[in-house]
């Protein structure tokens, strides 16, 4: 089976399509050559960032960019806490989970306490969200005995050989596995009225009933709660509570992916499938972890990891290091101090009434939508037929780059403005948003 969309190709470098300084060209000619054919640059003039400071990015040349898309370093760029705990630690001691150590107890003990409404037990360490995804389905195998996932159809997960069978967003080049099932993702703004949560476990059970006729038990759902990939799509709440129930009845994990929506992003809760009122087996956890140390994970339950937990011995190199639990405790402390939480949902709403309001003079915003710091505008071509305007979003990130903001697009159509600030963004921050989103949107109209 073979998936239909490429998102990292939404917004990408196209070589030779636009003019470039000679720097820039010789630049990017050094890096194809060192390092290959595999990687992608962002936006058709690439950026050559040497410094970032809070919620900016800065070129050689001293230019400021506004970072509205990197919830890596979701405090900011090179927060003084997060800088500060990993300088310390790196001075005093580096080493692994094979000795006993302080920073990663007390980082487990931090997690859990945010989850305590569920089952979930015990902390696992990866390097990378891939990772742990990669390591919550080795987990799900061996509990249930199968091998199907169930995914939605515009979902990424990660890259690793497994991972990457069910992430349908890399596109039609990598193969889904004979075991992975797609289901629609629940686009509200599509839905003419259909009750979603009843659509999605709907969808979830024809999925889990289509594994068995193929002989495939199925191991797990899992999805990403804000379904970031698929258009950022934050309502109903409570949609995903039937499908959790079609899954665990019939034998199989729920797995939270809170790579993106985790970490307080949502603004209400620390991770986004308390906003759906559920109780996962596994919840995987990455990117904002360590404010840009790579540290990522997961949360189990006593049940999903006890077989697990017998048969196989668990050592990661680099995972769980004490650098990166100083990281990542840092961060968690500094969403508390700082209070960032309730600092999201505020200045989110403003990014998104603000942008509610420039709909009324461009035509071409279908549905503003989000949680906290995850805003998405759908462009469309017509808000009658409601279909996708692939070509004018892509303009509308370029003409933002220009502009010195930076922000990228998703969805199946291509055609969602992916906005994504670290949590400190500004009120006056998210001004400069949305004048610049009024102007690349009057901009573009004739360009299309
Ligand atoms: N899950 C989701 C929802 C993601 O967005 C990503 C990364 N974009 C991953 C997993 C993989 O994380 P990583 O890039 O750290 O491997």
């Amino acid at each position: 089976m073979k998936s239909t969309t490429d998102l990292n190709m939404v917004n990408a470098y196209i070589p030779g399509r636009a003019r470039m300084e000679p720097a820039t060209e010789a630049m990017i000619a050094r890096r194809d050559a060192l390092l290959g054919p595999a990687y992608r640059l962002m936006y058709e003039h690439p950026l050559h960032i040497v410094r970032g400071e809070g919620a900016w990015l800065i070129d050689p040349q001293g230019r400021r960019y506004l970072d509205v898309y990197n919830n890596v370093t979701s405090l900011g760029h090179c927060h003084p806490a997060v800088s500060e705990a990993i300088c310390t630690q790196v001075r005093t001691l580096a080493t692994n989970t094979r000795y006993l150590h302080d920073t990663i107890l007390e980082l487990a003990e931090r997690l859990l306490a945010t989850v305590q409404e569920t089952d979930l037990a015990h902390l696992m360490l990866t390097c990378s969200g891939s990772e742990a995804n990669d390591l919550a389905y080795r987990i799900a195998k061996v509990r249930t005995g199968g091998t199907g996932v169930i995914v939605t159809d515009t979902a990424y997960h990660g890259i690793t050989d497994a991972v990457s069978q069910f992430s349908p967003s890399l596109g039609a080049s990598v193969d889904l596995g004979p075991h992975v099932r797609l289901v629609p993702a629940p686009r509200l703004y599509h839905a003419e009225g259909a009750d979603l949560a009843e659509r999605f476990t709907h969808d979830v059970e024809a999925a889990i009933a289509d594994l068995r006729r193929h002989g495939i038990k199925p191991a797990a759902l899992i999805v990403d709660s804000l379904f970031t990939s698929d258009g950022i799509l934050p309502e109903p709440a409570g949609l995903l509570k039937g499908a959790v129930d079609a899954i665990k009845r019939a034998g199989g994990l729920f797995i939270a992916d809170e790579v993106q929506p985790g970490f307080g992003r949502t603004g209400e809760y620390m991770w986004g499938f308390q906003r759906h009122g559920l109780s996962p087996d596994i919840v995987t956890m990455g990117k904002p972890m360590g404010n840009g140390q790579p540290i990522a994970g997961l949360l189990a339950s006593a049940d999903a990891l006890a077989e697990f937990g017998k048969n196989s011995r668990y050592f990661n190199t680099f995972a769980g290091n004490t650098v990166s639990c100083a990281a990542a405790l840092a961060v968690l402390e500094t969403i508390e101090r700082e209070k960032l939480m309730q600092h999201a949902a505020k200045i989110g709403v403003l990014l998104r009434d603000g942008i509610a309001d420039l709909a009324t003079r461009h035509q071409s915003i279908g549905d503003v939508r989000g949680a906290g710091m995850f805003v998405g505008v759908e462009l469309v071509l017509d808000r009658a037929s409601r279909e996708p305007d692939r070509r004018r979003t892509s303009q509308v990130v370029n003409r933002m780059r220009d502009k010195g903001i930076l922000l990228s697009a998703c969805a199946q159509g291509h055609n969602v403005l992916k906005i994504r600030p670290p949590l400190i963004l500004s009120a006056e921050q998210a001004g400069m948003v949305i004048n610049a989103l009024d102007e690349a949107l009057a901009e573009t109209l004739h360009d299309v």
